[in-house]
């Protein structure tokens, strides 16, 4: 998954909040006697908006951090690898003896 598709992705997800979170506003807000207008409708949508993309976007890509992080260390300098390939393949070069 690309930074990218991670953006479109989150993209797709903020226009969904937009949906739901107007009906939300103007469909169960006064059912609660709550009293909300367009003003305050967009007003709020437009911070759920700005709030959730915030709180999406961040969490992918903390997420994917975690999932790709290098995992993998040189048992000689510590230094960190991909993979386990990557880890043997630097070990055999900068470290001759192994
Ligand atoms: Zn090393």
């Amino acid at each position: 998954m690309s930074k990218r598709m991670d953006t479109l992705e989150t993209a797709a997800q903020t226009g969904a909040g937009i949906v739901i979170g107007f009906g939300i506003n103007l469909g169960i807000a006064p059912l609660l006697g709550i009293p909300i207008d367009m003003k305050g409708a967009t007003t709020l949508t437009a911070m759920y908006v700005v709030a959730s993309f915030i709180r999406s976007y961040g969490l992918r890509r903390l997420f994917r951090w975690i999932e790709h992080r290098p995992k993998h260390r040189c048992k000689f300098c510590g230094d960190t690898h991909v993979s386990y390939e990557a880890r043997r393949a630097h070990e055999t070069a900068r470290h001759e003896c192994v």
